[in-house]
């Protein structure tokens, strides 16, 4: 997606050759207007999925999969992270391991809202090693629902993540994948490569 690559490279702040901070516009700042069009891209992407829920993870996801549920004309869920391990009856639920801040979480969806009959797409800010995602997908197989596919907004294709989930026989798709980067230096995967 242009646009968003444009945007990436006037106002991302690369902190080092994994960080990428996209604070301005996309995960603390929020272009209302540019995650409307991202939500668009993503109902045009998975349009052939009779997708009947999108499911994210709070709290920089939200964002993203409210505007693909408008796309989609459906609901949107956001797994909540929780620290304490009470796991619930009520829940379906997944360890998540995160790498920027060193601690496992569980991630949990309530089982009132995800049932066989769905056909669930996970949308995220970023995929990066891949960890929030995997726990996502083990929640959709968990509730029996189908996985439609996973949209993410900023693909870091040089962490294991993609390769993770394709690993899992998942359908990935990104709107800005990148090669590399280095503070002063960002290079994408051009679409007609992919
Ligand atoms: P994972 O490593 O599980 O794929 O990524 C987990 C979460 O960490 C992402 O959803 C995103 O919120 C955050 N994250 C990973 N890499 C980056 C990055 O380079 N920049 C920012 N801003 N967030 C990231």
């Amino acid at each position: 997606m242009k646009v968003l690559e444009e945007r990436i490279r006037q106002e991302g702040l690369i902190l080092s050759d994994t960080v990428l901070k996209v604070d301005s516009f996309l995960n603390h700042q929020v272009d209302t207007r540019l995650a409307l069009e991202i939500g668009r891209e993503f109902g045009r992407i998975f349009a052939d999925e009779a997708v009947t829920k999108v499911l994210t993870i709070e709290a920089s996801g939200i964002q993203f999969a409210m505007a693909t549920g408008i796309a989609l004309n459906v609901p949107f869920i956001y797994a909540k992270k929780k620290k304490a391990v009470t796991l619930s009856e009520e829940v379906y639920s997944a360890p998540v391991h995160s790498f920027t801040r060193g601690e496992t979480y569980q991630v949990s969806v309530s089982r009132k809202y995800l049932s066989p009959s769905d056909r669930v797409l996970i949308v995220d800010d970023f995929l990066a090693t891949g960890a929030a995602l995997v726990g996502l997908v083990n929640i959709v197989r968990e509730s029996g629902a189908k996985l439609a596919g996973v949209g993410c907004v900023i693909e870091k294709s040089f962490q294991e993540g993609r390769r993770l989930l394709e690993e899992m026989n998942v359908r990935v798709h990104s709107l800005a994948r990148i090669a590399s980067m280095s503070p002063g230096e960002i290079r994408f995967i051009e679409e007609s490569a992919i």
